[in-house]
């Protein structure tokens, strides 16, 4: 099964995507975080009623906006690991537990939005694709062999960064959490779908040109490893979104370093889960609130 949010006559609404029909998830579903939340019986049983929509007829949004920062996890990908030492001039230490961090749920986006980046706060805007894990249900101390069993699916996510920011603060947060630079979607595929989130393949196109491309077979820290790391001592919700880490193939360790320009089109396309794609926009906004 595939889920969405989606807005149509500025009303988000969650649904359940079957071919090209969104069938939207009644009322009682303010967001898609409270269908997730359901008993995963109960979800799999679930037949709406609601009229359904086609999917070219309403614009998608981000497919859930979590009740907190958007988990991440840095250097999963012996490849990134080892392009990022040689950029950056530092002895390579593969980590021996996953190096966890966070994105702020503003920087959230959607399928198709354009991104809005300020060439006054950054001049090194990067790419990062990464499979998304959404969990599903209230869960601590997961044992690495049933934390597949605690996922509702998968999405794309861009983990866009702001080198600069990212090296002069030190700590990843600020450079990792400007406005737009966590896209996500198009959409969460279920785990009927894909029983296996190790066997796919994880691409990420500029301008049609391929910067990224490596398989999730890769990873250094499995997502089974990962959640049963996030969640020792930690309580993980239905929601919950983790981004895996990315592949080589950023535009800092190129040489010479690539960043984003304005009008780019990058996309991110994972195998069996779809394609996320926007276009950068680099302008100094007009108003500083918004
Ligand atoms: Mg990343």
């Amino acid at each position: 099964m595939r889920y969405v949010s989606f807005s149509q006559d500025g009303v988000v609404r969650p649904g359940i995507l079957e071919e090209h029909l969104i069938h939207p998830l009644p009322d009682e579903f303010a967001s898609l975080i409270d269908f997730i939340a359901l008993p995963a019986r109960e979800r799999a049983a679930y037949k709406s009623d609601v009229m359904p929509v086609e999917i070219g007829e309403v614009k998608l949004v981000a497919p859930v906006r979590p009740h907190k920062n958007v988990f991440c996890v840095g250097r999963n990908y012996r490849g990134h690991a080892e392009e990022v030492a040689r950029a950056t001039g530092k002895p390579m230490n593969l980590p021996s537990v996953p190096a966890f961090f966070t994105k702020a749920p503003t920087a959230i986006a959607g399928q198709e939005q354009t991104l809005h980046l300020s060439p006054e706060v950054s001049s090194e805007y990067d790419w990062e694709a990464e499979l998304a894990v959404v969990i599903g249900q209230v869960c601590r101390d997961v044992p690495e062999d049933d934390a597949l069993s605690m996922v509702f699916g998968y999405t794309c996510i861009n983990d866009l960064t702001a080198r600069d920011l990212q090296r002069e603060h030190q700590q990843w947060f600020k450079g990792k959490s400007l406005d737009d630079a966590c896209p996500m979607g198009p959409w969460i595929v279920g785990t009927d779908e894909i029983p296996d989130p190790q066997t796919l393949q994880v691409k990420l196109r500029v301008n049609g040109v391929v910067k990224q491309n490596a398989n999730t077979s890769t990873m250094i820290f499995a997502v089974a490893k990962i959640i049963a790391s996030l969640s020792r001592g930690m309580t993980l919700e239905p929601g919950d979104v983790i981004a895996t880490g990315t592949p080589d193939g950023v535009g800092m360790a190129r040489t010479p370093p690539e960043w984003l320009k304005d009008g780019d089109v990058v996309e991110v396309d994972i195998d069996r889960v779809g394609v996320l794609r926007n276009r950068i926009a680099l302008a100094v906004p007009v108003a500083a609130t918004r």
